[in-house]
């Protein structure tokens, strides 16, 4: 098990694992309740998380805000604690995850179609030794525009903002502690390519990115890095386009 990481005045994080790409998780405390970013992979992921949790004297999350479809940061979910809350999107595509069979002809099957990719096929069989251990769960609510909390001592913000990573992906904007939860909507989509094919898209991203005031651009699986070094890395990106 690994400890909770103080990123901020109000903010830890459960750090990522490459071994069944686990992501980070964040917990966000506010006087009056707490606010934790992303489900998890597994009941194991979770169960690691909440004794993290328990080992700071840290309450049970009001609310869990999943940032986006993918596997690792929603097959948690039946386990993770509070009212479940995703953009409306990332709830429909739930609904048609959960029709899923988990077997493992059933998974080839989609890998040989592409619905999956070969790095989630090959995760998902690393954190589950008995793939009839998955369960899809679906958020308990959905928001369908920007959503503001206030947690008594500072308020977080939900942003519809562009994303590269897929279409369903929302951020958590911290003003007062100057953090942006990005997870992996920074990232390509590995559905299409492991490289950035929408220059639009990109470009759309960054702006989105710079209009906010902020100092810690937080990932779904890399330690946070400053706002300006992830301008640099994305703007390097955008330099590849050649048209
Ligand atoms: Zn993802």
């Amino acid at each position: 098990m690994k400890k909770l990481i103080r990123l901020s005045n109000h903010i830890y994080y459960y750090p990522y694992d490459t071994h069944g790409d686990r992501p980070n998780l964040y917990y966000i405390k506010g006087k009056d309740y707490s606010i934790v970013i992303d489900a998890g992979n597994s009941k194991r992921h979770v169960e690691e998380f909440y004794s993290a949790l328990k080992q700071n004297n840290f309450i049970d999350p009001k609310y869990t805000i999943i940032t986006h479809w993918h596997w690792d940061h929603t097959f948690g979910m039946k386990y993770a604690k509070g009212e479940k809350v995703s953009s409306i999107k990332t709830y429909q595509k739930l609904q048609e995850i959960k029709q899923y069979k988990w077997t493992i002809e059933e998974m080839n099957k989609r890998l040989e179609a592409k619905i999956e990719n070969s790095f989630c096929h090959e995760n998902i069989l690393l954190e589950y030794q008995d793939l009839n251990d998955i369960e899809v769960d679906l958020p308990d609510t959905y928001i369908t525009k920007d959503t503001t909390y206030n947690l008594g001592d500072l308020e977080i913000q939900v942003l519809f903002g562009t994303s590269t990573h897929t279409e369903d992906s929302i951020f958590i904007y911290i003003p007062e502690d100057k953090v942006l939860i990005v997870s992996d909507g920074d990232c390509p989509d590995y559905y299409i390519s492991q490289e950035y094919l929408d220059k639009k898209k990109l470009t759309d991203m960054i702006n989105f990115f710079k209009s906010l005031d902020y100092e810690y651009h937080c990932l779904g699986h890399a330690f946070p890095e400053t706002k300006s070094y992830a301008l640099e890395r994305l703007n390097n990106e955008l330099n590849k386009f050649t048209i």
